[in-house]
């Protein structure tokens, strides 16, 4: 097994004593509840009378410094890369074009898009809340190792990297719900009394940068009544992650109404003949979409047709349906080509900054790299993950199940709506997991995490551009899959080390 991390035995004195630890935990619970760390309960998300607390750490995680600090400097960057590939049309189309023709959803989306680029844009600003995740690979052994006498020291600045597992362009959750768990476990540190804790724990308010997004997006629609739409799941557990950018808004300026709709809510708005879109006789200024990432939140053709209205008005879109797709996996993997981030990026460092976040990625098209990357997924399966172009967690293959699926689809043009990335190796801790009706026990664990950010712009230039904070999920050794809503892993927050 690779060694354990290098500081959370130096700065943590784990396993805590029994007493030490019932202590904290119940200050812990305490905190999370009095400040909304909570989701709704799975057979009754339309209760709102009853919550409960979401997975967490107990202690924040250690992650080190220089890999945290990379990712958090290379987000504009990717950001600017993002917005400007959402809009090169004739890259999307390349680069989609083999998943179209086998994944329905897919189609839906990009048969949007042409049907509005034909029509032409009513709205010329393009509005993201985006994510970009990442683990850090951990290379026990690097190949040019200076020192070279297999000695395993832990993960440190010299045999780790960061690696992008995917960067997010729709319904980006969590930023409510982590800037709350950021306060609690500066509060329990403090408990602890650990000073050196508390000194290397990041300062981090994501939810109120993505407020500040979208007040300043409806301040560029310009309308002083125009309302905010939040898309959302009819059966939305997250509910108060979603309340917490709410108030996070109100907060800024309490002048912008906020309505949470469905799609099914939206097939009454009215498109009007100068394509403004008006729901309960209120023009909207902005959609924001917590959903419709899924081909499961469409369930009937009136869904996609409200959808292509939505797309068709005025109102600014976070994401427009472009910036959607650019989020696919597909694109991510077209990226790595040679040449491609050059297109967009002109500042040579910025090239490197994302170029060096970069996981190897492979495509199944019917060509060459295609049946090479087949026959590499079939014989290494365990070194690879195999990834459809779904969002929401739970959609990945791993091991086994990829030699399977890849055995199984090898001659057909269904491997096309696949890429074949790289598994990352992440470094593995000890830390205390909190979940409802389970006993908290020391684990070995491994965290992912996400830097936020947020772009408004137009064709012409970029009006907005932030970085504002992260997300850490970390879960158990040995669980493949992510996701703290998809039920996967568990709040966090870093330490730096
Ligand atoms: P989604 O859009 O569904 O969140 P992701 O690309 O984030 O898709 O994959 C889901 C989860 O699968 C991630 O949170 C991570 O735990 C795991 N995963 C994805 N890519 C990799 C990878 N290259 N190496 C290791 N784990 C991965
Ligand atoms: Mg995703
Ligand atoms: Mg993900």
């Amino acid at each position: 097994m690779i060694g354990q991390g290098i500081a959370m035995e130096t700065v943590l004195p784990l396993p805590l004593a029994t007493e030490k630890l019932d202590v904290l935990l119940d200050k812990a619970q305490d905190f999370a509840i009095s400040h909304g760390i909570t989701n709704r309960l799975k057979d009754k998300p339309l209760t709102a009378d009853k919550a409960q607390i979401v997975p967490y750490l107990l202690l924040p995680s250690p992650m080190i410094r220089k890999r945290f600090t990379e990712a958090v400097e290379v987000q504009k960057d990717f950001n600017k890369l993002y917005h400007k590939v959402a809009h090169d049309y004739n890259f999307l189309r390349d680069a989609l074009k083999s998943v179209i023709e086998v994944d329905s959803f897919t189609k839906g989306l990009w048969d949007i898009y042409e049907t509005v680029r034909n029509e032409g844009i009513a709205q010329p600003i393009r509005f993201g809340i985006v994510r970009s995740d990442y683990m850090v690979d951990y290379d026990p052994e690097p190949s040019q190792s200076i020192m070279g006498n297999g000695d395993d020291c832990g993960p440190n600045d010299s045999n780790t990297s960061i690696r992008q597992v995917e960067y997010n362009t729709i319904a980006i959750g969590m930023a409510g719900l982590q800037t709350q768990v950021a306060k609690l476990h500066r509060y329990l540190a403090s408990e602890m009394e650990l000073e050196d804790l508390t000194e290397n724990l990041v300062e981090t308010n994501p939810v109120s940068g993505l407020a500040s997004g979208i007040v300043n997006a409806w301040q560029i629609y310009g309308n002083g009544r125009a309302v905010v739409v939040f898309l959302v799941d009819a059966l939305e557990r997250n509910v108060y992650d979603q309340r917490w950018l709410e108030y996070a808004i109100y907060e800024q300026n309490s002048r912008i109404r906020i309505l949470r709709c469905t799609i099914q809510d939206m097939r009454e708005a009215i498109l009007t003949k100068d394509k403004k879109l008006i729901i309960k006789e209120k023009e909207v200024g902005i959609v924001y979409f917590r959903s419709l990432y899924s081909p499961d939140s469409f369930t009937s053709d009136e869904d996609w047709k409200t959808r292509l209205k939505i797309e068709r008005s005025t109102a600014i879109k976070c994401p427009n349906i472009n910036l959607h797709l650019s989020g696919a996996k597909k694109v991510q993997q077209e990226l790595t080509k040679p040449g491609i981030v050059e297109r967009y990026i002109k500042d040579p460092q910025a090239v490197q900054r994302i170029r060096a976040t970069f996981a190897q990625q492979f495509s199944l098209e019917q060509n060459e790299e295609g049946d090479n990357a087949v026959r590499l997924g079939i014989e290494k399966s365990e070194r690879f993950v195999l990834k459809p172009q779904r969002e929401g967690g739970g959609n990945n293959l791993f091991g086994d199940d990829i030699k399977d699926l890849l055995s199984k689809i090898k001659d057909s043009n269904e491997r096309t709506q696949y890429i074949l990335m790289e598994k990352i190796r992440p470094p593995v801790f000890k830390n205390y997991a909190v979940r409802a009706d389970e006993s908290v026990a020391l684990w070995d664990m491994v965290s992912e995490f996400g830097i936020y950010g947020v772009i408004i712009g137009t064709s012409d230039g970029i009006i907005m551009n932030t970085e504002c904070g992260h997300l850490v999920r970390t879960k158990t050794l040995g669980t493949n899959e992510g996701g703290v809503a998809a039920g996967f892993a568990a709040l966090d927050s870093p330490y730096l080390v």
